[in-house]
């Protein structure tokens, strides 16, 4: 019978959950998330002052909490605008405050950038993932980037967070305008994921 490897992945979002599985679907493989274990994050400070960092505190701290026996993944993402020095970047889910809804966030960043226009209106998402190997004790690192502008106004109903002011030279669309599995082919998270993917393929664990 061939080995069945555990990997739990450090999040209690259902949507990265659901995407997760769908890319790492293998008989070889049973992926645990949070919930799943009754385990959480709330007690770890996401203090890190890059994406990376942010990632490894988040694998680490679960890996901690489950002995160092499974695999374990975490991820962590945000966006990126050159204008304003690249702000919300690490910050992005607490911009302008936790209880600040999206729409908000969105629309004061469109105003901050009403005078600026064109090739500088740059910006970019990143996803960062770490992956912990047990059996080599090896932390293993997968990143992502997908580069866009900010809109001129928010579009589309699609997606979360900053996906309605995120736009896309190539489709001519914002992030939000697009369907959850066109974006998922080339999203940071998906491009993370794939090297992850390939780590896990080339030992066999996949
Ligand atoms: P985390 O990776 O769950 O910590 O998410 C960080 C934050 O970055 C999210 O709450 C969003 O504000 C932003 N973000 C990351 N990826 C995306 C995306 O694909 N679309 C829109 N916002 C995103």
């Amino acid at each position: 019978m061939q080995t069945k490897y555990r990997l739990i992945f450090a999040t209690s979002n259902l949507g990265k959950r659901k995407e997760v599985e769908q890319m790492l679907q293998s008989d070889r493989l049973e992926i645990l998330s949070l919930v799943d274990l009754g385990l959480n994050l709330d007690d770890v400070k996401e203090d890190g002052e890059t994406f990376w960092d942010n990632a490894k505190i988040k694998m680490y701290a679960i890996a901690k909490k489950t002995d160092f026996s499974y695999l374990v993944l975490a991820d962590d993402s945000g966006l990126e605008i050159d204008a304003l020095n690249k702000k919300p970047g690490v910050h992005s889910s607490r911009y302008l405050g936790e209880d600040t809804s999206y729409e908000e966030k969105n629309q004061s960043i469109l105003k901050q950038l009403a005078a600026v226009t064109g090739e500088n209106r740059s910006a970019r998402f990143l996803c960062e993932m770490a992956l912990f190997i047990p059996q080599e004790d090896k932390i293993f690192r997968g990143s992502g980037v997908l580069e866009g502008r900010i809109a001129n106004y928010a579009q589309g109903e699609n997606g979360f967070g900053y996906d309605p002011i995120f736009y896309l030279e190539k489709k001519k669309k914002t992030l939000a305008q697009l369907s959850a599995s066109e974006k998922n082919q080339f999203s940071h998270r998906k491009q993370a994921l794939q090297k992850v993917k390939e780590e896990l393929e080339v030992r066999k664990m996949l």
